[in-house]
């Protein structure tokens, strides 16, 4: 039944993109070059879709086009290739999937076909051409780096926490690419601005607005920590004046913010949503506990479990909270307890015919290489995904579970497709690198943060105290 369904939305989605390609006259037509945009306005910075690097956006350009934080040059010379029938080298993440052949689809393939934000603009996008003035259906957008937490895998970039902590220390000297590196933030022209009310690219964001609002069928606001930003509050403020019933937001949070701010957001929550299409929190944890709470530096975890409960209980039976889960090499040992801590709120909360108010979705780290459960030893993956796999399936449909509180098959695919990537092979003298890297870059942060890795994850204490 799954199967057929899957099949269906595959043949579909293959269909539409036929007719895409057919009515561009290009075979790599993409139309997130167009539709999707994520925009820094911190640093001046974006890219469309997500996949590629992110590119400045030149002051003069936004002097007398707001719109150009998302039509810069830049983008419009790729819009351009692609509209020849050429393929941008930015998109390399979707040709060699392409070029993989057979089943293989690419995001250019799942994005272009989307129902809700990209297909139905295809007539649009083809008038535009390369659309100076084009207004994106999917916006994200991250006005400051205000953050209260420093996670171990973020950046300068995107949290004052971190920016403060290399300002102080320097960068992870010894770590293959300089982790912290700020010379060369700088030398990219992505230092963060700190003065939110002289930054020129939040001064064009709200000169677009009343344009782009008109038009903007989603709207995701992340960070830093979106609800310490003033720029976050407005955008409220203004949908609640002026809600729109086709228009979706949605909005990332650690949930770690001081109680009135959260309660703050609540209330917001509460009179907005009912007068939207939908609004969507977002939040992020990979591990149980202390350990938890030494991958997200800042982090109590039995608040951010609190707050989860809370938001739940005072919003209406419809709300959710979307757990993303970056799963790195430090989730392994205790990855069990936290899905033991999402399964007692979905079964505390999820009343309503099995509606899921606390999915997830598991992503595997990539970046920084170190971090990646790839790096783990075999013997220490094979024992802990065998023990996270047991515990989902234990607790999934397959044996017969209830629909109130369970783990449902996608998640549990997901989890079986991390397995086949935690075991994939990896060149030896990348792993080594990477075994380096591990060592030096962990004891380093544990002396900065007064923290024992040793102590919460004796699996690596061969790794952390490996001699070169
Ligand atoms: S071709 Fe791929 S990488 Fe490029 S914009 Fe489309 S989805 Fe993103």
């Amino acid at each position: 039944m799954t199967e057929n369904k899957n099949e269906l939305n595959i043949n579909n989605m293959l269909f539409r993109m036929k007719e895409v390609e057919e009515k561009s006259g290009s075979s790599s037509m993409c139309i997130a070059k167009w539709m999707q945009s994520t925009v820094y306005l911190m640093n001046g910075t974006t890219h469309s879709c997500h996949h590629p690097a992110v590119h400045k956006i030149p002051l003069s350009e936004i002097k007398d086009n707001p719109s150009a934080l998302h039509n810069t040059s830049f983008k419009r010379a790729q819009r351009e290739k692609m509209l020849q029938g050429k393929r941008p080298s930015e998109c390399q993440y979707c040709w060699q999937i392409e070029d993989l052949g057979g089943n293989h689809i690419s995001d250019r393939v799942y994005k272009s076909t989307d129902e809700d934000w990209a297909y139905p603009y295809l007539e649009k996008v083809l008038k535009e051409k390369v659309g100076k003035n084009n207004i994106p259906s999917y916006l994200e957008v991250a006005f400051d780096s205000t953050c209260n937490m420093k996670c171990m895998y973020c950046t300068p970039e995107i949290s004052t926490q971190w920016m403060e902590e290399v300002k102080k220390f320097g960068a992870y000297e010894g770590t293959t690419h300089r982790v912290g590196n700020l010379e060369w933030i700088k030398s990219q022209d992505r230092i963060p601005m700190l003065d939110t009310e002289n930054n020129p690219y939040i001064k064009a964001f709200w000169q677009w607005w009343p344009d782009l609002y008109k038009e903007l069928k989603t709207f995701r606001i992340t960070g830093g920590e979106p609800l310490l930003s003033v720029n976050t509050w407005k955008v409220l403020d203004v949908i609640k004046a002026n809600p729109r019933k086709d228009f979706s937001l949605a909005i990332n949070t650690n949930l770690q913010v001081h109680p009135q701010i959260l309660n703050r957001f609540i209330n917001y929550y509460n009179e907005i949503a009912p007068n939207i299409k939908s609004f969507k929190v977002y939040t992020s944890a990979e591990a149980h506990g202390a350990q938890a709470e030494y991958i997200r530096f800042g982090m109590n975890y039995d608040s951010f479990l609190y707050n989860i409960k809370d938001f739940l209980k005072r919003t209406h039976a419809n709300s959710q909270i979307n757990l993303m889960i970056t799963f790195n090499v430090l989730s392994l040992s205790t990855f069990d307890l936290f899905l033991k801590d999402i399964l007692s709120i979905r079964r505390e909360f999820n009343v309503n015919n099995g509606f899921n108010r606390l999915p997830m979705m598991i992503n595997y780290l990539r970046w920084p290489e170190f971090q990646n459960v790839r790096v783990a030893p075999f013997d220490v993956k094979k024992k802990y995904i065998e023990k996270i796999k047991e515990y989902m399936l234990d607790n999934s449909s397959v044996r017969g579970c209830d629909e109130a509180g369970i783990f449902y098959l996608e998640e549990v695919d997901q989890v079986n497709r991390l397995e086949l990537y935690m075991f994939s092979p990896m060149k030896s003298d990348d792993l080594k690198r990477q075994f380096k890297d591990f060592k030096v870059f962990y004891r380093e942060y544990d002396k900065r943060k007064n923290i024992s890795m040793k102590n919460l994850f004796p699996e690596y204490s061969a790794l952390y105290e490996a001699e070169s």
